[in-house]
C-alpha cells in the first residue's frame, strides 16, 4: 500500500477504518493542551476500557449483597470466575481451552512453569535467551539456574548478534546445532520489549525441539499484538502479562499457556495449591491431590475477582474486534509511522525495529542519533506520552484499538518540530 504524508491522507485513512468505533470504548487520558492525548504506550499500560468500571462495580455489588453466596450466585460467580477469561485468552494466542489459564502476574507463573519445565539432567542443563531480554526474565531465569545448583551465568546462553544487528532467525536455529546438546530450556520473547523484534515462534520451536530442548515464551509484547497459534506451533509453554496490550490495568493478572500434551501427567512436577484440584471435588477437602486435567492444575489460589473484572472487560473487546481484522490495522498503522519517519527524520532517527511485518508487531523503537536532553519531557508537554530506554531510544506503540492514523501524523510532525 502507498502512503502520503499529507494530512488528509491521514484523515482518510481514519474514515476508512473498519475499526474506528472501538476508540471510544476506551478512556484516553487528557493532556494539557488536549482533550485526548496521543497515547503510545500501549506496550507499557494499555488503557481504559469504558466498561472496567462496570465489571468492577458489579463484583462489589455482588459482594455487598451477597457476601459469601457470591461465589456460586450472581451474574460471574466467582468460584469459577478465572473460567470466564479462558475462551478470549486461548483464541488471542491461537491455544486449546484447556490449554490456557489467567492467574498471578507475570513473574510468578514463569516460576510456576519454570518449576515444572526447567529439569536439567547431566550436561543438558543450560537456559537459553535473547539479547535484552527483560530484566525480570533474566533475573527468574538466573535464579532458576542458582535454585538447581547450576551456575547463573556460565549456565545462561544468550543469543548475542554482533554489534548493531538484529537476529535473524537463520543465526538463532543455526545456534542449536551448535548448543542444542547443552541447552535444557528456552525463554525466549516472543516479541523482544527493546527492539519490538518479533521471532519465530514455530521455527525455533520446531528446532529446540530436534534437540530435545523445552521451549517456552514469555508473550508479555505479543499477546494482543500479534496473532499466534502456540498450539500449532507446538510450544511447550508461555506466559503473558495481563496489562500491556490486553488493557487489563496496573498490575492484572496473568495469562499461561501449557501444551496439550503436558496436560494431565504424573512424570511433571509442579507447585500446587487447592485451586489446581479436580474441582469437581475441591471442596470435600481431601487430603490427596487430584489435579484438573487442564492447565489450571498449575493454579494455586482462588481468583482475585476485581483484578480480573477490567481484563474480562478489555478481553469482551478484542473477542469482539479480532484478532485478525487489529492485526491488519497494526500493519498499515505501523508501516504509516515507519514511511513518515523515514520520510520526514532519516537523518536523525534510526529505527531499530524490523522493517519486515512478520518481524515485529505495532512497537517501533526509534534510536535518536544525536540524543537531545529531555526529550521525553518536550514530547509530553506536546501531549505525547512513549517511553524512553536508556540511553537513546524512543519506543512508540501505537496500537489498532484505540490509536489513529492521525494520532501518527500528529506525533511525527511534533517530533519533526523538535528535532
Ligand atoms: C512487562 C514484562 C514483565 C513484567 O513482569 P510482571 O511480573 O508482570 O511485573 C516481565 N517480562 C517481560 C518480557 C515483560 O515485558
Amino acid at each position: 500500500m502507498s502512503f502520503s504524508t499529507l494530512e488528509s491522507f491521514a484523515h482518510q485513512m481514519d474514515g476508512e477504518d473498519p475499526l474506528k468505533k472501538y476508540r471510544d470504548c476506551f478512556h484516553i487520558p487528557p493532556s494539557k493542551e488536549r482533550d485526548r492525548s496521543i497515547y503510545f504506550c500501549g506496550n507499557s499500560l494499555g488503557l481504559q476500557p469504558q466498561t472496567a468500571y462496570t465489571l468492577i462495580k458489579e463484583e462489589l455489588d455482588a459482594w455487598k449483597k451477597l457476601g459469601v453466596d457470591g461465589h456460586l450466585a450472581g451474574q460471574r460467580p466467582w468460584l469459577p470466575y478465572h473460567e470466564f477469561l479462558t475462551q478470549h485468552s486461548s483464541e488471542l494466542v491461537g491455544a486449546l481451552e484447556k490449554e490456557v489459564v489467567v492467574m498471578n502476574s507475570l513473574s510468578v507463573n514463569l516460576h510456576l512453569l519454570m518449576a515444572s519445565f526447567y529439569r536439567p539432567t547431566g550436561k543438558k542443563k543450560k537456559i537459553l535467551i535473547e539479547n535484552n531480554a527483560f530484566p525480570s526474565d533474566r533475573y527468574a531465569v538466573q535464579s532458576q539456574l542458582r535454585f538447581h545448583q547450576n551456575h547463573p551465568t556460565e549456565d545462561l546462553l544468550i543469543l548475542q548478534p554482533d554489534e548493531g544487528e538484529l537476529i535473524t532467525t537463520s543465526w538463532i536455529l543455526d545456534y542449536f546445532e551448535h548448543h542444542g546438546d547443552e541447552i535444557a530450556m528456552v525463554l525466549m520473547g516472543g516479541v523482544n520489549y527493546y527492539s519490538g523484534q518479533a521471532f519465530d515462534m514455530r521455527a525455533i520451536t520446531q528446532k529446540a525441539h530436534e534437540y530435545d530442548c523445552l521451549v517456552g515464551f514469555d508473550l508479555a509484547h505479543a499477546t494482543g499484538n500479534m496473532e499466534m497459534n502456540l498450539h500449532g506451533w507446538d510450544v511447550d509453554f508461555a506466559a503473558w502479562c495481563g496489562y500491556k496490550y490486553l488493557n487489563g490495568g496496573p498490575g492484572a493478572p496473568s495469562g499461561v499457556f501449557i501444551h496439550e500434551r503436558h496436560l494431565g501427567r504424573k512424570d511433571i512436577p509442579r507447585f500446587e495449591g487447592w485451586w489446581g484440584h479436580d474441582k469437581s471435588t475441591r471442596f470435600k477437602m481431601p487430603d490427596e491431590f487430584i489435579p484438573m486435567d487442564t492447565a489450571e492444575a498449575w493454579q494455586l489460589s482462588n481468583p482475585p475477582i476485581f483484578a480480573m473484572a477490567p481484563l474480562l472487560a478489555s478481553l469482551e473487546i478484542f473477542n469482539e474486534a479480532g484478532i485478525i481484522k487489529l492485526r491488519e490495522k497494526s500493519i498499515r498503522l505501523t508501516n504509516y509511522l515507519e514511511f513518515l519517519i523515514k520520510n520526514t527524520l532519516d537523518s536523525k532517527i534510526k529505527i531499530i525495529t524490523p522493517s519486515n511485518k512478520n518481524n515485529r508487531g505495532c512497537q517501533l523503537s526509534l534510536q535518536m542519533i544525536d540524543p537531545i536532553d529531555n526529550i521525553m519531557d518536550t514530547l509530553h508537554k506536546n501531549g505525547v506520552t512513549a517511553d524512553w530506554r536508556e540511553p537513546d531510544v524512543i519506543r512508540v506503540a501505537p496500537v489498532p484499538l484505540y490509536n489513529t492514523f492521525h494520532e501518527v501524523w500528529e506525533f511525527s510532525n511534533i517530533l519533526n518540530d523538535i528535532l
